[in-house]
C-alpha cells in the first residue's frame, strides 16, 4: 500500500501517455468560439424563450416601446443564427401583411 505522497510522486514522474485530441480550427473559427464563450451569461435565454417572445420583441421595435427582457433577447440574437433567421422571417411576414392593408 503506497501513501498518497508516493502515488502523487509516481503520477508526476510518469511520462505523459495521454494523447490529446486537437481540433484544428482556423483563426476566424477560434475567434468566434472565444467570443461565444466570453459572451456566455448566467441568465441566457433559450431559443424557445426567444421564439416565444419574438413577436413581442418585434412589436417593441416597431412601437419603440420597452419590454423587460429586450437586452436578453438581443444578446441571444447576437449569438444565435437560428433565432435571427426566425426574427427576419417574422419581420418579412409583418412587412407583407402591412403591404396588404
Ligand atoms: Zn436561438
Amino acid at each position: 500500500m503506497s501513501s498518497v505522497k508516493e502515488t502523487i510522486h509516481v503520477l508526476l514522474e510518469r511520462p505523459q501517455r495521454v494523447e490529446l485530441t486537437v481540433i484544428n480550427l482556423d483563426d476566424p473559427s477560434c475567434d468566434r468560439l472565444l467570443q461565444l464563450l466570453c459572451a456566455t451569461r448566467d441568465d441566457e435565454l433559450s431559443c424557445e424563450d426567444v421564439f416565444a417572445c419574438l413577436d413581442e420583441y418585434v412589436d417593441c421595435l416597431l412601437n419603440r416601446s420597452q419590454m423587460m427582457n429586450i437586452p436578453l433577447v438581443e444578446h441571444h440574437l447576437s449569438l444565435c443564427a437560428d433565432c435571427r433567421d426566425e426574427l427576419r422571417a417574422l419581420q418579412r411576414a409583418l412587412t407583407l401583411a402591412a403591404a396588404d392593408d
